[in-house]
């Protein structure tokens, strides 16, 4: 199936191959369909949703607006709290650093929260890269990782297997990595929990260096914050001696006045509860209390980028709740997060993953053709991202990069038969002979999928104009009949 126009690239062959997964699909359709009728339920029994939804949007512009502020704010209260802060222009800067904190540690293992910023940088190959053994926490993340797989999904990673592949997995790969599961292990949910449970505690309680993401940071005192369900989060803020977080620059509030909004909104609208089931904050150091060691990196990785377009930069708005995701119908049939061919997928990974690559690559230059442009999106996202507008923006910058030169070769000789009205004439003259046996040959190259997927109308035999000549002179001949016939009527009337 292809989605879009001809010459699209990446993304359609991707969704091509996912197409006949009938596994694959029914996994992600049944989990979304889940996710996002939980959500619309909990969002009902919100009085101020609607409220809600338009501080979300305001809070993050005004601090898009004023980021570099806040950004020297923040650095300054980790650091009046005993936090260092580094700074990473790209993923590549952001994973050699990280790696050589944790080196000088002396950690041949760490232990991990799921973020998606840590597959962002590539910091697994890093860290591999270095002998450093990552060890992810998260359960969807601890699946994908036993199954060298990537997420599928912003909060639910492995959202695209079933609980048989799930215990399959662990059966056949835990053993290769620790603890090997029970050997009478079925595949019901709280076995498969506590399978995972015991496998990752031995590796928790011994781990002396933790990598966490982070879902806010407030400028005012330096708090980062996560929400999860698991609580391997809180175990990776609190048991190792040296904790180290990685966040995006966009992801700041400025005051706890503000936060107080996102508390509300991001479990809202992520899972579809009044409040996450563990919220942790935690700022810089104390005795006693956690963490000795605590180093914040601010990653740019394209951000600035996206911030310097008007149209563009809504997308930093985005706090990755996914509820974009879960009513996404392209997301939905083309089989989850992995066809994206990018971290992030759905529909803030094809406004989001252009911006922070510079459409650089086919990949990037195809995402924003993977909607339909329903825009279902913009109804539930909570920061009010108007996905349309920014999808056309990204794939009229697409248009004008490499690429698509069939699509430009048929947009220049359509520009050139419609500036010349004799040029247009003539084409329709002979589309009107011979079009309708030409559309019924296969067209070549990409042209073949654009042509598959579309029923072509018939076309007729003469076009418009000719119909609408003919038809005055018609029309012409039939008044000149009427007069001629009503001058004889004159005629005899006089002579009687
Ligand atoms: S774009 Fe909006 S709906 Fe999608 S993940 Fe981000 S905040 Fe949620």
């Amino acid at each position: 199936m292809s989605l879009t126009f001809m010459g699209m690239p990446k993304f359609s062959r991707t969704a091509d191959q996912a197409e006949n997964d009938t596994v694959l699909k029914g996994n992600i359709a049944h989990a979304t369909r889940m996710m996002r009728s939980k959500r619309a339920r909990a969002f009902a029994e919100v009085p101020d949703a609607a409220q809600l939804r338009d501080a979300s949007a305001a809070i993050k512009d005004h601090t898009i607006r004023h980021l570099g502020s806040y950004l020297r704010q923040l650095e300054k209260s980790v650091i009046d709290r005993g936090g260092h802060v580094h700074w990473a222009e790209n993923g590549e800067q952001a994973a050699a650093l990280i790696t050589e904190l944790v080196r000088a540690k002396g950690a041949r293992e760490v232990i991990k929260s799921k973020t998606m910023i840590s597959e962002e940088i590539g910091l697994n190959e890093a860290l591999t890269e270095a002998g450093i053994t990552p060890v992810e926490t998260d359960l969807g993340a601890f699946i994908n990782q036993l199954r060298e797989d990537h997420p599928s999904h912003i909060i639910a990673p492995s959202i695209h297997l079933n609980r048989s592949q799930v215990r399959d997995t662990f059966v056949s790969e835990m053993a290769k990595h620790g603890r090997p599961a029970p050997e009478d292990l079925t595949d019901h949910p709280e076995e498969l929990t506590e399978a995972a449970r015991i496998h990752l505690r031995e590796k928790f309680l011994r781990a002396t260096v933790a990598i966490t993401g982070g879902n806010f940071a407030v400028a005012e005192t330096g708090t980062l914050l996560t929400f999860e369900g698991e609580g391997n989060i809180r175990m990776c803020n609190t048991l190792p001696d040296t904790l180290i977080s990685v966040i995006g620059i966009e992801k700041l509030v400025p005051t706890w006045q503000d936060l107080e909004v996102y508390l509300q909104m991001l479990p809202l609208s992520a899972v579809g509860e009044r409040q996450a089931t563990y919220t942790s904050m935690w700022s810089g150091v104390h005795d006693g209390d956690g963490p000795t060691e605590f180093h914040l990196v601010l990653l740019d990785n394209g951000r600035t980028n996206a911030l310097a377009d008007p149209v563009g930069r809504q997308a930093l708005r985005c706090i990755r709740c996914s509820a974009c995701l879960n009513v996404c119908p392209v997301f939905e049939h083309a089989g989850g997060g992995q066809v994206y061919g990018a971290v992030y997928s759905g529909p803030i990974g094809a406004i989001l993953t252009p911006q922070l690559g510079g459409m650089s690559n086919e990949v990037e230059r195809s995402l924003p053709y993977a909607s339909s442009l329903c825009g279902a999106c913009s109804e539930v996202c909570p920061v009010k991202i108007d996905f349309p507008e920014v999808l056309l923006h990204l794939r009229a910058k697409a248009a004008r990069g490499p690429g698509h030169t069939m699509e430009r070769l048929a947009m220049s000789a359509s520009r050139e038969m419609f500036a010349h009205h004799r040029v247009l004439g003539a084409g329709q003259r002979a589309a009107g002979v011979f079009g309708n046996k030409a559309a019924a040959l296969p067209l070549p190259g990409p042209a073949k999928n654009w042509k598959g997927s579309r029923n072509l109308p018939e076309l007729p035999g003469t076009s418009f104009r000719r119909w609408m000549a003919e038809h005055e002179k018609e029309l012409r001949k039939q008044a000149a009949a009427k007069q001629a016939e009503a001058k004889q009527a004159e005629a005899k009337e006089d002579t009687q």
